[in-house]
């Protein structure tokens, strides 16, 4: 089908963010209040960091302070994926911390059963399908790849299943697929905005004061406490945690690890039932191809299909704004791949497109840290995989205030820093080199070039 004419009604909004079940947002703050903690930004680390403070003790005073409204930022409008990695996937987590990487899987997928423990807890209803993810091979190369992550499956136990092409296309029938590797444990599908949404409620439920449009324009040390100042009052508190992802970092040293990284999304309006069984897609996995720009693609509760990804967009200057969460060059190419895809789908047409910011960093996985005598503790940098991985993340900033020492706070990933980009305007170059480099890799069967393999020699890369 013409892309153009398949876009041509869909709304220029996040899908997730709307509907009428969207809620009233809490109120501004207005003068002077205390508390023992602040959390500053309401997306899924805000959230899981102020939820799980109550519930680790319930007499803490906890405010949360969100600039606009819960959720409105990645956390309400990204594909879904609820993944048990946080590591951004197996082998990049092998890559970096070889000695921890059991660990570090057990640990994900610990945080994910315990998502699915804490939504029934709260009664949070975000449509929590235990799917797991099928990665699929769409070229030759990249079979080897499967192979691979199937074999580091295997070695840490893992419930991983090697699909060839005919059991690949008896699960979802695409003529491009080659193989697939299903993590069948690895990861649940969400309703992002309702997740986000429910965990407001439950904060609330719990005791923690949420103020929304209420952005943090200030941050200092006012003796024994720290002070958070807002366009119409401030916050005093005895701890402070930031869960601000891509955008300004209140610590400026933040600013060296991050960069806004642009990903966009398609939403189809519902797919009648006979028209899906077309595909077959029974066991409404999520899933996500191989190469370097990768799509990933997952059915909604009323059998939408959100198809997003291959372009990861960074605008040099870094600049963070609402002109960007629209790209129509990016929005038809993907158009047309979803209908190379499963051209079962003619005639199936686009009711949303939108994209949104993520935070990358250099490793691709969080970082973590303190400041202010360990009064104020920080998590960002999940570039594109914090669905699941921000409520580690939350974890761990709650373990750093506390000062207590766990398996979480003595890992590696969460002592060290990821590699920091080069200032303005080297940055946008390496960055568009590295974005070129990749995209020339997967037309030329996987082949990276020399700029990409000094970046694999120390670690860094792109991605989103
Ligand atoms: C299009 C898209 C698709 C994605 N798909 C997936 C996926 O399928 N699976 C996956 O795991 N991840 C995915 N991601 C990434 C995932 O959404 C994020 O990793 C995650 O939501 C990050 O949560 P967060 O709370 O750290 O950041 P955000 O959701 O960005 O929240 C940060 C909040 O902080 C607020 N804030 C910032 N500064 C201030 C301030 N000074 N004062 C007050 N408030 C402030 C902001 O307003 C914002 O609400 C996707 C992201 C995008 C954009």
């Amino acid at each position: 089908m013409d892309p153009l004419k398949a876009l041509a009604d869909a709304e220029r909004k996040p899908y997730w963010l709307d509907r009428a079940i969207a809620p009233e947002p809490s109120p501004r703050l207005v003068g002077q209040v205390s508390a023992d903690l602040a959390v500053v930004g309401g997306g899924f680390s805000g959230l899981w960091t102020a939820l799980m403070a109550k519930e680790r003790d319930p007499s803490l005073d906890v405010v949360l302070l969100e600039g606009r409204e819960i959720g409105w930022a990645a956390s309400g409008r990204n594909g879904g994926f609820c993944a048990a990695s946080i590591t951004h996937g197996l082998g990049n987590g092998l890559d970096r911390w070889p000695e921890e990487i059991g660990t570090l899987d057990r640990l994900g997928r610990e945080n994910l059963d315990e998502i699915e423990a804490s939504l029934a807890r709260h009664g949070v209803d975000c449509s929590f399908e235990r799917t797991g993810e099928v990665r699929v091979a769409t070229r030759d190369w990249e079979l080897g790849g499967l192979d691979e992550e199937a074999a580091l499956g295997a070695s840490l136990g893992l419930r991983m299943e090697r699909l060839d092409r005919e059991q690949m296309r008896a699960e979802v029938d695409s003529p491009t697929y080659l193989g697939g590797l299903w993590d069948r444990d690895g990861a649940a599908m969400v309703d992002p905005a309702r997740l986000a949404w429910g965990l407001r409620d439950a904060c609330l439920r719990l005791g923690v004061r949420v103020f929304e449009r209420t952005p943090v324009r200030s941050l200092r040390d006012g003796g024994s406490l720290l002070e958070l100042g807002t366009p119409l009052g401030m916050v005093r508190a005895s701890m402070v945690a930031l869960g601000t992802g891509a955008f300004a970092p209140l610590l400026s040293r933040l600013r060296h690890f991050l960069v806004p990284v642009y990903d966009y999304v398609l939403m189809t309006e519902p797919v009648p039932a006979e028209r899906l069984a077309e595909i077959g897609w029974r066991n409404r996995q999520g899933l996500g191809d191989s190469g370097n720009q990768f799509h990933y693609y997952r059915l909604t509760d009323d059998n939408r299909i959100l198809w997003g990804g291959y372009d990861a967009v960074y605008y040099n200057g870094g600049l963070i704004t609402a002109g960007h969460d629209q790209r129509d060059a990016t929005f038809e190419t993907l158009a047309r791949h979803f209908y190379e895809t499963f051209p079962q789908l003619e005639g199936v047409r686009f009711s949303h497109k939108w994209g949104g910011v993520i935070d990358t960093c250099s490793r691709f996985s969080a970082f973590f840290g303190t400041a202010y005598g360990s009064r104020l503790a920080y998590a960002a940098g999940y570039t594109g995989l914090g669905v699941g991985a921000t409520r580690f993340g939350a974890n761990v900033m709650l373990d750093l205030l506390s000062g207590e020492r766990t398996e979480r706070t003595r890992l590696r990933m969460v002592r060290r820093k990821p590699v920091p980009f080069p200032p303005e305007p080297l940055r946008s170059g390496v960055i568009q080199l590295t974005r070129w480099s990749l995209a020339r890799s997967d037309a030329q069967e996987g082949r990276r070039n020399a700029w990409l393999r000094t970046l694999d020699a120390f670690g860094l890369g792109f991605d989103s």
